[in-house]
């Protein structure tokens, strides 16, 4: 990013997005062809990069990435009306999210279709989103206009992650490597949290005060989720390095 203004470089967020895309393909975390991660170049968050239309996330390239521009005021052919609802609304009002993620993974969805979807804190993992979490109460089917975008984007407040009840998660961040590791733990946690529903026992929940200094000290710790980014991005270097073309 130019410290300047603020403008994020678009080959290397073409690149970083690409590879967040594999990445969460090879976890098994995407929904078909649907669900979309974009990147906002500008600091207004009217031009983002955002995932092409039903094309599975295998075997995106960072050159097959659309760049949307809002200004524009009509719909690119090539991206998905919902991705723009959420995706535009979340960059236009809440422009400090520069990095949108938005999945359907199975037990996160799960434990978001627990009545009251939550995510208790009873490890490590779960503890990160302790009191960090915005959650939806109101899904009302595909989110496919910009009113229900606007609506999801109010509700995020000043907290970086959705719990969409009955339908999946939203995660931002500053940058691509925080996002893709914090949407990646999120799914770890809901997996933890859901096996531990699943014995029927009750859980051994964790106390406020060592939630929060959990999620206090995963805060501390920004660059281990760059680092696992890195670490993945090498990975695909050695395995499938078109992703960068
Ligand atoms: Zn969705």
């Amino acid at each position: 990013m130019d410290a300047m203004t603020n403008v994020i470089d678009e080959t290397q967020a073409r690149i970083d997005l690409a590879a967040a895309l594999r990445m969460t393909a090879r976890a098994g975390m995407h929904e078909a062809v649907a669900n979309h991660y974009s990147v906002a170049l500008s600091a207004d968050g009217s031009r983002f990069l955002i995932n092409p239309k039903w094309m599975h996330w295998s075997r995106v390239r960072a050159s097959d990435l659309v760049l949307v521009d809002l200004n524009e005021g009509i719909d690119p052919v090539n991206v998905d009306r919902t991705a723009m609802a959420i995706h535009g609304q979340v960059h236009k009002l809440c422009p400090a999210a520069r990095v949108v993620m938005h999945l359907h993974p199975v037990t996160t969805t799960a434990l978001a279709s627990i009545n009251p979807p939550g995510m208790p804190p009873i490890d490590q993992n779960s503890a990160r989103y302790f009191n960090r979490l915005a959650v939806d109460l109101q899904y009302g089917g595909m989110a496919n206009s910009d009113e229900e975008g606007a609506r999801l984007a109010g509700l995020l407040g000043n907290k970086s992650r959705l719990l969409m009840g009955n339908h999946g998660v939203m995660i931002t961040a500053e940058t691509v490597g925080e996002a893709w590791d914090d949407i990646y733990t999120f799914d770890r946690s809901a997996q933890i949290v859901i096996a531990a529903m699943s014995t029927g026992r009750p859980l051994l929940t964790l106390s406020d005060e060592a939630a929060e200094q959990t999620a206090i000290d995963w805060e501390g710790i920004k660059d281990f989720s760059i680092a696992h980014f890195e670490e993945m991005k090498l990975v695909l270097d050695a395995e499938c390095p078109d992703y960068r073309d």
